[in-house]
């Protein structure tokens, strides 16, 4: 393609996407949305409309008519819309202009900073994006790059992240056990069971554990708010200590994908200061944030950072509510020893002057893969055009509406709040009927669900309370939730405006009267 044909092509792609914005927009107030919110699509539909080959003879700068002919017909109508301000569903996956553009250029400027040596400035701008960023949400001075041992970078998800902590930790309590002559320990995990799944699965793939049910990985019960219960923890840290096993992990939660329920990190750590084996260990304790680390970026939230310079890491994902494109997770650690010594070999190839002295950062060491993309230039591009105060502002925004959508709902009486709202996220269900049961009412809350998302209106998410709950004693709201289903309404879109939460909750509410 020719440097012309690319400026043509590439112009028609910012168009499409400028359009695609403000037809999600359009679209949003619209009874028979023309892309619904949920991609309505049967398993197939699309596959059936694609050739079976890869094209032998490529069509060149003609090709390009059909391929945005294409890309209109096929690909837009097979879509669920995550930047429609109607998208209610999970947690946001936030997206903006500014950090388009920065993966534009990302993607244009191709650099791969494996090393500090393959592109010095994509390793130094991130460094000191993570440095504004600590500074930014008041996280303790053990997680700035220019800390004895401490410093941050970006990963591609939470996921990541947690496989990155657990493994950097296993590695600092290894080289404990081995000087206690320990060959091959039992390593245990812990994590509440409204852990993101991710936590589990980074025990399977760093071969702790074999699935969500192995004893290796201990989900600990959740008190009435759904945070960890901290006496729980460390009862089972002592019970698989005294059974020979190695504890050397607990991934906390800020913001839980349920409920967004707040692990008590402060708390965790002062339970685990009583336990022996848990410090002979010289355990980690990593703090999954991914959805709500934007939120310490408010005075009003201070509370949420409660204990976080006794966390060995933390990290957060921009790319959820932070105005920034999927992928772009920030990760910080006080021990970036640990974490490099775990994941570091030194290939010949890779040998370079600037890695040997010492003076730098090769992210490559820091996460599982070599390759890096260059995702500094989308948060920077975010940082730079919105700036603190006005990130602030958005946060602020979808935190009002969710405590609007809240303030319907308690004086809603067909409605039954079912979590505590802490941030942008209420959780709600039709209230049973005289004599319905528990299954009856989940059956009515998902087909309430289910008929809003088939409108296309608007995509909310479901969520099974916990299970525990039902040990809560008598009287307490949440004994009767146990287990029971309900509606998530994360309220966090990039475009979500009042008006477009007033209408989808006169839609809810419409919904949940038919059901009565
Ligand atoms: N942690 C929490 C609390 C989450 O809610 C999620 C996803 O929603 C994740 C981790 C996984 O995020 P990622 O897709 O960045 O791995």
């Amino acid at each position: 393609m020719s440097p012309e044909s690319f400026r043509a092509n590439a112009k028609r792609a910012v168009d499409l996407i400028a359009s695609y914005w403000e037809g999600l927009e359009r679209d949003a107030g619209a009874p028979a949305p023309a892309l619904p919110v949920m991609c309505p699509m049967k398993p197939g539909d699309l596959l059936r409309r694609l050739p079976d080959g890869a094209p032998e003879q490529g069509g060149a700068d003609a090709e390009w008519d059909r391929i945005f002919a294409d890309v209109e017909s096929l690909i837009l109508p097979s879509l669920t819309h995550w930047q429609s301000p109607n998208f209610y569903a999970y947690f946001p996956c936030n997206g903006s202009f500014p950090a388009i553009i920065g993966e534009l250029l990302s993607a244009g400027l191709g650099v791969n900073g494996m090393l500090w040596a393959t592109s010095p400035g994509a390793t130094e701008l991130e460094t000191r994006l993570l440095d504004w960023m600590c500074g930014a949400m008041g996280l303790p001075a053990s997680f700035l790059s220019t800390s004895a041992n401490g410093g941050g970078c970006i990963q591609a998800t939470a996921s990541e992240s947690t496989l990155a902590a657990m493994l950097a930790g296993r590695h600092r309590t290894r080289e404990r056990t081995r000087a206690r002559g320990l060959a091959r320990p039992a390593f245990v995990v812990y994590t509440s069971t409204q852990a993101h799944s991710s936590v589990v699965k980074a025990a399977m793939i760093a071969g702790i554990a074999e699935g969500p049910d192995d004893p290796h990985v201990r989900l600990v019960p959740v008190d009435g708010s759904g945070a960890m219960r901290e006496d729980e923890l460390a009862r089972m840290v002592r019970e698989d200590a005294a059974a020979g096993r190695v504890p050397f992990y607990v991934c906390a939660t800020i913001g839980t994908t349920g409920i967004t329920a707040i692990d008590r990190v402060d708390r965790i750590a002062a339970a685990l200061d009583g336990v022996d084996a848990w410090r002979e260990n010289a355990g980690w304790v990593h703090v999954d944030a991914a959805h709500a680390g934007a939120l310490m970026l408010l005075p009003e939230f201070a509370g949420l950072r409660a204990g976080l310079e006794r966390a060995d890491s933390l990290c957060f994902n921009p790319h959820k509510w932070m105005l920034t494109t999927f992928d772009c997770d920030l990760f910080w650690t006080r021990d970036r020893r640990s974490l490099i010594s775990s994941m570091s070999i030194n290939p010949a190839y890779l040998r370079n002057e600037a890695s040997e002295s010492g003076a730098v950062f090769d992210y490559r060491d820091w996460h599982v893969p070599l390759g890096r993309r260059f995702r500094a230039l989308k948060l920077w591009f975010v940082l730079r055009h919105y700036g603190l105060e006005g990130i602030r502002a958005y946060l602020r925004g979808h935190v009002r509406l969710a405590e609007m959508v809240e303030s319907w709902a308690r004086s809603d009486e067909g409605i039954e709040l079912c979590a505590p709202r802490t941030m942008n996220l209420v959780v709600f269900r039709p209230r049973a009927r005289a004599g319905e049961t528990g299954q009856a009412q989940d059956a009515r809350t998902r087909a309430v669900m289910d008929g809003l998302n088939g409108s296309g209106r608007m995509l909310l998410s479901p969520v099974v309370l916990p299970a525990e709950w039902r040990d809560a004693p008598e009287g307490r709201p949440e004994r009767s939730l146990a287990g029971r289903l309900a509606i998530r309404m994360a309220i966090g879109a990039t475009l979500a405006s009042e008006s477009h939460v007033r209408r989808a909750w006169d839609l809810i509410r419409e919904e949940i009267t038919r059901s009565r």
